[in-house]
This record gives C-alpha cells, sequence and structure tokens, in this order.
C-alpha cells in the first residue's frame, strides 16, 4: 500500500468518525483525515429525538470525541467543507474550497439525508426535518405548551417526535400517507401496539391520508389533505424517510442501488474505495439480498470493519441489524430483518412487554421486534440476535411459551 497517502474519510458523521479511530485501532500509523460539512465534530444522532427535543440534553453531549482526542490521535478533521468530486484515476478527493486530497483507501460514509415533501408552501417558516443537531436545536424551541404539530410520517423519526412533543405539553396530529405505521420495519401487531399507545397518550394518528400542500401565509398554519380538509397547525415535522446521500459516488462513476453498492466487505468496485453506515447498500449473507440499515449500530459495526478492510482485510459484514427507538417511557428493539417473515410469534416477557419473532416460510427465525421495559425485552431481544446469526429454526411453542428459556434454544441450536 502507498504510505504517502492517507486514508481519506467522506462524511463526518458516526461512522465516519467511529472508522477514523478503527484505522488507528488496527495498526495504521499514515495519515488520516475525516471529512465532514456540519460545522461541527461527528456527532450521535438518536438523542437528537429523544432528549434533546425534550430539553434534557444538550446536543454538544452528543460529540462522538472531543477535539483533544483527534489531535492525540492524529486524525485530521475537517468540518467544514463538503467533498465535491472523487479523481478515481488519479487517487484524490477534491473539496468544495479547493483542496485536494490524495488517498489509497477511501471511505464513503456519507450517510442519509431527510427526504422534502416537493408540495405547495413546502418552505414555509415552521415546517420542520430532524436529521442535525441545528433542526433538533430549532424543532426543541418551538415545542411550547398548547401548539398544535402535524407530524407527516408514522415512522420512527416520526413517532419519537410526536413522543417528545406531547411531553412538552403539545397537541399532536399524525398523518400516514401508508395503512399503518413502521410498514417497513414491524409487523403490524407490532405497529398496531405502539399506535395506541400514542392514542392513549392524546395523539390523533391518520392513515391512508395523502398531504396536497402546505397552508400559511408568512408561516405555516394548516395542512391541507388530499381529501380538501385542512387540519390546523403551528408547527410541522416531516419525518417521510431518508434517502442514502449517493451523488458523490454516482458522479464518479460507481454503482448506486438505493446506496453506494458494495460486496459483502463493504467493497465497492472499485477495490480503493469502500462505503459503510446509512450509505451503504451491501449484500446480507444471513437474508441472501442487498440492504440497506438506517441504524446506530450499523454504523458502528460497519466503521470497525471497513477499516479493517482498508487494510487488506476481507471481513463480512454479516452482522444481525439491531435498531432501538424510545417513545415515553417504552423502549423498542429490533432484531433482524421482521418485514422477512411471514409467521410472527409472540412471547409475553413481562406485564405488558412483549417480543414478536417473524419466521420466515420455512421457519428460519428472521427477526424478532420487542416493546416494553428494557429490562423485559433486552434479553431476548439479545438471545435473538444469536438465533437469527446462526440461521435457527426454533419451535413456535418454544418462542411462544416463556416458561422455557429462550437461552435453551442457543444450546440445542450448538448441539
Ligand atoms: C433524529 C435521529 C434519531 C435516530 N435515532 C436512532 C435510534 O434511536 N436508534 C438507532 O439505531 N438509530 C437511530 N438513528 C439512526 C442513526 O443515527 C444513523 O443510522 C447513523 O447516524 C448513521 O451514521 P452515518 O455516519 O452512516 O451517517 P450520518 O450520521 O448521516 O453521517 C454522514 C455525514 O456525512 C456528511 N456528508 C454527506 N455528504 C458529504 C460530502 N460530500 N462531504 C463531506 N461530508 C458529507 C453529512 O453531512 C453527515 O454529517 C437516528 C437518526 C436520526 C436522524
Amino acid at each position: 500500500m502507498n504510505l504517502d497517502k492517507a486514508m481519506v474519510i467522506v462524511g463526518g458523521g458516526q461512522c465516519g468518525a467511529r472508522a477514523a479511530h478503527a484505522l488507528r485501532l488496527n495498526g495504521w500509523g499514515g495519515p488520516i483525515t475525516l471529512i465532514g460539512k456540519e460545522r461541527r465534530l461527528p456527532y450521535e444522532r438518536p438523542p437528537l429525538s429523544k432528549g434533546v427535543l425534550l430539553g434534557e440534553w444538550d446536543a454538544s453531549q452528543c460529540e462522538i470525541y472531543g477535539e483533544a482526542f483527534y489531535r492525540e490521535q492524529g486524525i485530521d478533521v475537517i468540518v467544514d467543507s463538503a467533498v465535491v468530486a472523487i479523481d478515481r484515476q488519479k487517487q484524490f478527493a477534491r473539496l468544495g474550497d479547493g483542496r485536494s486530497i490524495a488517498y489509497s483507501r477511501l471511505l464513503l460514509a456519507t450517510g442519509a439525508a431527510p427526504r422534502t415533501l416537493a408540495v405547495s408552501g413546502h418552505d414555509l417558516p415552521g415546517i420542520h426535518v430532524l436529521r442535525t443537531d441545528v433542526d433538533a436545536n430549532e424543532i426543541a424551541r418551538e415545542l411550547l405548551p398548547g401548539r398544535r404539530i402535524v407530524v407527516i410520517g408514522a415512522g420512527f423519526i416520526g413517532l419519537e417526535v410526536a413522543a417528545a412533543a406531547v411531553r412538552k405539553g403539545c397537541s399532536l396530529t399524525v398523518v400516514e400517507a401508508a395503512p399503518r405505521a413502521l410498514m417497513r420495519a414491524v409487523p403490524a401487531c407490532v405497529s398496531d401496539l405502539i399506535v395506541n399507545m400514542h392514542r392513549a397518550m392524546g395523539v390523533e394518528v391518520r392513515f391512508d391520508v395523502q398531504l396536497r400542500r402546505f397552508v400559511g401565509d408568512s408561516r405555516i398554519s394548516g395542512v391541507e389533505l388530499a381529501d380538501g380538509e385542512t387540519v390546523p397547525c403551528d408547527l410541522a415535522i416531516v419525518g417521510v424517510g431518508v434517502q442514502p446521500c449517493v451523488d458523490l459516488a454516482a458522479a464518479c462513476g460507481l454503482p448506486v442501488d438505493n446506496g453506494v453498492v458494495t460486496d459483502v466487505t463493504l467493497r465497492t468496485a472499485d477495490p480503493a474505495i469502500f462505503a459503510a453506515g446509512d450509505v451503504c447498500s451491501f449484500e446480507h449473507p444471513l437474508f441472501n439480498r442487498r440492504v440497506r440499515l438506517e441504524c446506530w449500530k450499523n454504523a458502528e459495526d460497519q466503521a470497525r470493519m471497513a477499516a479493517s478492510n482498508m487494510l487488506g482485510g476481507d471481513e463480512e459484514s454479516r452482522f444481525v441489524p439491531w435498531f432501538w427507538s424510545d417513545q415515553y417511557d417504552i423502549t423498542i428493539q429490533i432484531a433482524g430483518l421482521p418485514s422477512l417473515g411471514s409467521t410472527t410469534i409472540v412471547r409475553e416477557t413481562g406485564a405488558t412487554s412483549r417480543v414478536f419473532f417473524a419466521l420466515s416460510s420455512d421457519g428460519v427465525l428472521v427477526g424478532a421486534s420487542g416493546i416494553g421495559t428494557t429490562g423485559e425485552i433486552a434479553k431476548d431481544i439479545r438471545i435473538a440476535q444469536d438465533l437469527i446469526a446462526k440461521q435457527a429454526r426454533p419451535s413456535p411453542a418454544t418462542l411462544a411459551d416463556r416458561t422455557v428459556k429462550l437461552r435453551s434454544l442457543l444450546v440445542a441450536e450448538a448441539q
């Protein structure tokens, strides 16, 4: 490997920061440049829709490493300039400020950006998305008691915002175009429980509802639906999903398919360029399909793996996906890909806590969704992760019977 050149990481988010550190941990002594454009050091996003909205966390507490850490590690961090082009022939990244940085290996960790709604009024003040600390601080300032808020999209971000806003004394309406919440993430029985919880907290949740336009003069005053009804509001949060930031990869000729296409080792079509985190669309060996994950743990796992493979390793990204969401006093944890299941088995793990296991049509455990208190679901979800990794075919009766320890299934698998 050409040691004159640097390891360059494009994207100063969670995955980028962890990858930079992992390169050092893996023994890389040469230059590392981490390039971001958010004008601040990389930080974790999960608290933004939880503690930061509630005013319990300051966005600055979300920083992954402080300035001194990067200095000590000899990691050159650029926080205020986007990479605008990659020259694959000459192996350098060109920055918006005119600089060029040579690389021997480059990691694309450019993450994802919120989808917006291209309808009339979309740029009125009072309409927000939530991805960055700036977004979170702006929304937090607007969550005042008595305010009427419309959340567009019953995905995890929208529902977390709704939960925080209810706690701040706001009145909430969630409108969703699909027939139910969290369509791609969990089975209907799980999303129904979550929606019922919101309704019990006074949130109006409406499905099969299309937005026609945002209404208002100098600021949003309502959202007009496809049937002509206008729901009045003081604030709207658009939570209709994200799209991977693939422009840079596409512009330099790398294949893109709902993310930057990589193989199972996170290498793109160019062996000097890797992708990881929210932007990465990779072949998942456990599920025999291309997946792109949008979760904290994937950013952690793939950062470590990409770093190791940038240094010549050949590790495979076969981690079982794991995601969590906190809403009101409950937590939701998801292992694997429950959407691939054709049968759902429920296990009561506490008075109101439940774990729903998803079995594929040939009986393989492909996912598990827990809803309840952390203490009552986390252990079973952890064991489910191990079972999914082993592509176990557990008996539905055992999964459902809370008197049988789930761990016994792992032991049975090992025999
Ligand atoms: C509000 C919120 C709450 C969340 N809550 C949870 C949760 O509870 N549980 C969970 O598992 N996951 C959660 N997530 C998801 C999790 O935060 C993401 O999966 C994770 O941030 C992905 O990390 P990443 O580094 O791949 O991408 P990002 O965090 O998006 O970072 C990518 C960075 O690259 C930068 N960038 C893009 N293009 C360029 C360029 N050309 N040049 C330079 N820089 C560029 C971007 O500005 C960004 O800073 C949440 C996400 C959000 C937004």
